[in-house]
């Protein structure tokens, strides 16, 4: 049976910016933009919204109280979400494994807004047969409980899933459950190692 492909989303298919964010909520708020980068990066809140510990409105109402921003949850969610671009380098591997018969897979540490910004924006993200995300499952990576998640949605176990992810905790503990694990660094790099995996 062929092995299934494990994509990590932020650094592996899409890249992102959080200062985009902080400068558009920082015009609508009391705290320069370097301020609202640090507190976005060092808040326990974007963790506990990506955990479902918070709703997309409880962590909104938050931030606002927190910061003082100005606008609607809909500005809060634009300016918030619209931090994406596409790694094509990435995104076109995935779409060439999956016209070769492999099963492919998203795994993410992320929020709602956020995927529903990556769903409407970039056309390759319906093309997996599925996803895992942590606000869902209610847990983040490296977590054991989202790695369950993942087995359990994609029936597969050990070194049947191969696995991309750029943050070494996360690929140490899907390394640890059996699974084919590679550290993300360039595509050149994950192109090579896949082929030595696959043939
Ligand atoms: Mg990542």
């Amino acid at each position: 049976m062929k092995p299934v492909f494990i994509f990590d989303l932020g650094k592996v298919l899409v890249d992102f910016d959080y200062t985009i964010a902080a400068r558009k909520i920082a015009q609508r708020s009391n705290r320069p933009p370097s301020d609202l980068h640090t507190f976005l990066s060092t808040s326990p809140l974007l963790v506990q919204y990506e955990s479902g510990q918070l709703s997309r409105l409880q962590f909104y109402e938050s931030i606002r109280d927190a910061i003082g921003f100005r606008g609607s949850l809909a500005e809060f969610g634009g300016f918030f979400a619209d931090i994406f671009t596409e790694m094509p380098a990435m995104t076109s591997l995935q779409a060439n494994l999956r016209q070769n018969g492999f099963k492919t897979y998203i795994f993410s540490n992320t929020n709602d807004l956020a995927i529903e910004h990556v769903r409407r924006n970039f056309p390759f993200f319906s093309n997996f047969d599925g996803y895992i995300f942590s606000y869902e499952v209610g847990g983040m990576k490296p977590q054991p409980v989202i790695y369950e998640a993942m087995e359990n949605l994609c029936g597969r176990s050990g070194a049947d899933l191969i696995y991309l992810d750029d943050r070494e905790e996360n690929m140490v503990a899907g390394a640890a459950r059996g699974w084919q694990a590679i550290l993300h660094e360039t595509p050149e790099k994950t192109h090579t190692a896949i082929a030595s995996l696959i043939g």
